[in-house]
């Protein structure tokens, strides 16, 4: 089984956010079940710095592109091929989409539809490396337009698998770019690729991709609603026979609190008290008053509407009434940035927040937290809570997305179950956060029972064995093998 593997960012070649994590990760995954997976991506700054053994396999001047080249190397430290395109115009910048005001960029029409293009060319017959694929999947907005490539181009395209990671990313852009990136002036319809009179590069891989998987069952579900949806719920309703939730992993070598080199105290479900010395450590790094009985609660996002943490903004009165201390890491919306330094200001030792990206940060709150809060208004998989379950730290989290998938509420019938892990937010607002975080402070005064949470997060296993193999199963129904 080939499959190449077309995405925009994958960890640690380049990352933006849980699109990279997937994409290092799942390849990695299923070459471990015998896939002979490849990634193909932009050759960014820190890719090109980042893989391994690389050569030029050739160059070409494209009409609507001009001088681009085809790198192959190895995937840092699992040596599996890597290709990636090199176009001096398009990739040689920093900022993966956007310029540092968070604006987009330009040109990424054309940038993104260069990568679809060479994913759909090197699934082809006239494919320009010694490699063909038996699936080509690709994965959000920026790599949609391959299937539509396939389409027109091909007599018979081989079978391509398009991932949902986040359907608020649409890739829209104005008609006028059709001509540019090559394709007939027939794909723009309502069949097609138009949206609502502009062209959308998600809708193309919607369209015309064989399958559509998304990153959990719910979400799958979930899309499918005008709640949802993003006004793609009606072309999903209609797919739906093609459409499949398949939850994603997390890395388990870099998400390891036995292994974890970023943490003051290695630990683990039967060696507690390691992560009660993470926690004293952490307020100590934050300048917090260190003390175990302190309910910690940590936060680690992008600052986005999405996120909701306005919501935790709102709260937070309450919350430190409670007398919580509270760390967040993030970085994003301007508005959201500052209401938080604002709040850190007002709170000295209370509330600790960073804006910015600092991944060894991300570990030790983690770590050292006793909460995790992750109150999103819709969340495809999520990472974080399940990277909180691991690590032994509670997540709470809303009713949503990927986030119901894995979280299970301590309802009183869940905890005398014995399987409870989490809290989850049926509404979200600002009073049922902080009701539920008040509910969890009792459970946290009860050591036995909030240890029995954490270690019921932390012997589950949420590794990508149990992700590749559905995947694996998916691409052979497709090929119709077993
Ligand atoms: P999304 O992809 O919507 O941003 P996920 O929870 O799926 O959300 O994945 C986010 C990933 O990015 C996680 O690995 C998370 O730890 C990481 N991350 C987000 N913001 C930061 C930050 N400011 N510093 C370090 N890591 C971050």
């Amino acid at each position: 089984m080939k499959v190449l593997f077309a995405t925009s960012e994958a960890h640690p070649l380049a990352k933006t956010g849980g699109l990279a994590d997937v994409s290092g990760a799942l390849p990695a995954a299923l070459q471990d079940v015998g896939v002979d997976a490849r990634i193909l991506m932009p050759g960014y700054p820190s890719a090109l710095e980042k893989a391994e053994n690389l050569s030029r396999v050739f160059r070409i001047d494209l009409p609507n592109h001009g001088e681009t080249a085809l790198l192959r190397g190895t995937f840092p430290g699992l040596g599996f091929p890597v290709y990636l395109i090199e176009h001096a115009g398009y990739y040689q910048r920093e900022g993966l989409y956007q310029d540092k005001n968070t604006q987009d960029w330009q040109d990424n029409a054309l940038r993104f539809g260069l990568l679809s293009q060479f994913a759909a060319w090197m699934s082809g017959p006239k494919s320009p490396v010694n490699f063909t694929p038996d699936i080509l999947h690709c994965n959000d907005w920026q790599t949609g337009l391959a299937p539509a490539y396939l389409h027109f181009e091909e007599a018979t395209p081989i079978p391509s698998v398009f991932t949902i990671h986040n359907i608020a990313y649409q890739g829209i852009f104005s008609p006028e770019v059709i001509a540019k990136l090559g394709l007939p002036k027939e794909s723009f319809s309502v069949d097609g690729l138009e949206y609502y009179g502009n062209l959308s590069f998600l809708k193309a891989g919607l369209n015309y991709a064989t399958r559509i998987t998304t990153v959990s069952p719910n979400y799958a579900k979930e899309i499918q609603t005008e709640a949802f949806g993003m006004g793609f719920q009606g072309l999903l309703s209609a797919r739906k026979s093609v459409l499949h939730g398949i939850l994603n992993g997390i890395d388990t070598r870099e998400w390891n609190p036995a292994t974890d080199p970023h943490l003051y105290t290695p630990y683990s479900f039967e060696n507690l008290a390691g992560k009660s010395s993470n926690k004293l450590s952490l307020q100590g790094e934050l300048g917090m008053q260190c003390n175990a009985k302190t309910p910690l609660l940590g936060m680690v996002s992008r600052m986005a509407h999405q996120k909701g943490s306005d919501v935790v903004i709102e709260a937070a009165p309450k919350l430190l009434q409670m007398g919580a201390q509270l760390v967040v890491l993030g970085n994003g919306e301007q508005k959201l940035e500052a209401a938080w330094r604002k709040l850190a200001n007002a709170n000295p030792g209370q509330v600790a927040v960073f804006i910015g990206y600092d991944e060894g940060l991300a570990h030790r709150i983690e770590a050292g937290a006793d909460m995790f809060l992750m109150p999103s208004r819709f969340e495809p998989c999520g990472l974080n809570q399940m990277y909180s379950l691991r690590y032994g730290t509670i997540p709470v989290v809303t009713r949503v997305g990927g986030l119901a998938d894995t979280v299970i509420h301590a309802s009183q019938e869940n905890l005398n179950q014995g399987k409870a892990n989490g809290f989850v937010i049926d509404h979200l607002d600002k009073n049922a956060l902080a009701e539920t975080i008040n509910r969890a402070l009792i459970l946290f005064r009860h050591k036995l029972a909030w240890q029995k949470l954490m270690t019921n997060g932390m012997k589950k296993d949420f590794g990508w064995g149990k992700s590749a193999h559905q995947y694996l199963d998916l691409y052979r129904e497709m090929l119709k093998v077993s």
